[in-house]
């Protein structure tokens, strides 16, 4: 048995004071309601880990949205609620705090939403995806600092291991095969060895699930320090596959998104500059099927397709001594993300110093000379001034002129030229 141990003096030490006031306020109006609070979740995990998390997640044993609006009249703060889960969300500049009614969850079909009812803090730890998720700490006065571990979460922490509540848990919500990943390689922890066992049994199940929710679980997992060792995992295991059969959590794919972020440092990579370089050896039509799997809203779409329409100019644009017009027409219209992961990908390097050349100068060249000013000219129809100016920039471009005036000269030769 591990020693016992009283949260009060960590929570102090780790949370902002703000915070840590707001929890033993909390506590107070619960307990006058004749309610029990407690913080739970992966902020109770990240406490004891002794790690940063101010996405503080409260569960009471009573009503969420009347406590939450209690609470906002004593601590001014934005609310919103939703009525059919019975939860509420607590918003200030820097930090939130999610409270939901305590609850029970059952399963009538794999991968649909649960059917749920109020309950118990053990039920609503009991519904949780693996131990070091399902501890709990009570906040109310009396309580305040308690730990709950019904599941031996802290013991799985001490271990290093991530492990499921129940033999179903995998075949509930296979979403969980995809969040257990996630955390084994973010804590650099392991699968517990039956754990590891049902979520290779239960692969399959990851077909039950919609591609919104997995789309979520992608999300999530892009947003963590280094996606590719979750990725590379899904693949070993075989879980990749679940998201297109084609991709490769391969060496190939490490190496590009640690370039990835040395490229984009200090901000982080794109969402959609992750995904590009992922699904780089898709086809065409592969990377179609993978978009409506993951149901992708429409500029993460426009990265992958874009990314491999621009793979096939990859050639083109490795030809020596383009010019600068010449790559830019190449370029044109592609997203940045699409761009950077064929720099990335591409095993030219006079291709990727055309993409960066674009990227960081071409781009951003345009013209002074305005439609109106070449009327005032003396340019008159549509299809003129469109030719005038396309003249102009690829001049820009390839550095011929550089100035209001040149332009100015430019356009004053053409109509002469006209005239004569
Ligand atoms: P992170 O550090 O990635 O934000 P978190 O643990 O705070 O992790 P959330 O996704 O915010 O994770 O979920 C909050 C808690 O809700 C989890 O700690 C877990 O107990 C529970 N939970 C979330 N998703 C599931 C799920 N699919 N099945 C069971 N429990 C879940």
């Amino acid at each position: 048995m591990p020693k016992r141990i009283n949260f009060a003096k960590i929570i102090e030490k780790q949370l902002p004071a703000e915070l840590v006031n707001f929890m033993w306020m909390a506590g107070e109006i619960a307990h006058t309601r004749g309610e029990k609070l407690y913080l739970v979740g992966g902020v109770v995990r990240d406490l004891l880990l002794g790690q940063a998390n101010l996405d503080l997640d409260l569960v009471v044993e009573g009503n969420a949205i009347e406590l939450a609006r209690r609470l906002k009249k004593a601590d001014q703060a934005k609310i919103t609620t939703h009525s059919r889960f019975n939860t509420a969300k607590l918003q200030w500049d820097d930090w939130s705090v999610d409270l939901t009614t305590a609850r029970t969850e059952s399963y009538e079909k794999p991968g649909a939403l649960p059917t749920v009812q109020p309950s118990s803090i053990e039920d609503d730890l009991a519904r949780r995806d693996f131990t070091i998720n399902a501890m709990a700490i009570g906040l109310n006065p009396g309580y305040y600092g308690q730990p709950l571990d019904p599941h031996g979460g802290r013991d799985d922490l001490k271990a290093k291991v991530i492990r499921v509540l129940h033999e179903k848990s995998f075949t509930d919500d296979a979403t969980r095969i995809w969040r257990g990943l996630r955390y084994e390689q973010r804590l650099d922890f392991h699968l517990e060895r039956k754990t590891l066992t049902l979520l290779q049994r239960d692969i399959a199940m990851l077909d039950t699930i919609s591609g919104d929710r997995i789309r979520y679980e992608v999300e999530c997992i892009l947003k963590e320090k280094y996606p590719e060792k979750v990725f590379r995992r899904a693949a070993e295991l075989g879980v990749l596959p679940k998201l297109h059969p084609a991709l490769k959590g391969d060496d190939w794919m490490v190496a590009r998104f640690e370039q990835a972020r040395a490229t984009c440092s200090p901000e982080p990579p794109e969402a959609g500059l992750y995904l590009s370089l992922l699904a780089y050896s898709l086809t065409a039509e592969e990377m179609g099927r993978f978009i409506s799997r993951l149901r992708l809203p429409k500029s993460l779409a426009q990265d992958l397709n874009d990314t491999i329409a621009l793979k096939g100019k990859m050639r083109l644009l490795a030809t020596p001594g383009m010019s600068p017009s010449g790559i830019y027409r190449l370029l044109d219209g592609y997203t940045s993300s699409a761009l950077m992961a064929n720099s990335l990908a591409t095993e030219s390097p006079a291709a990727s110093q055309n993409i960066h050349l674009y990227l960081t100068r071409l781009k951003d060249i345009k013209i002074e000379l305005s439609g109106k000013d070449l009327k005032r000219m003396g340019v008159d129809s549509g299809p003129d001034i469109k030719e005038i100016m396309e003249l102009l920039h690829k001049a820009r471009l390839d550095g011929k002129i550089s100035s209001k005036e040149d332009e100015e000269e430019v356009v004053k030769g053409r109509l002469e030229a006209k005239q004569s």
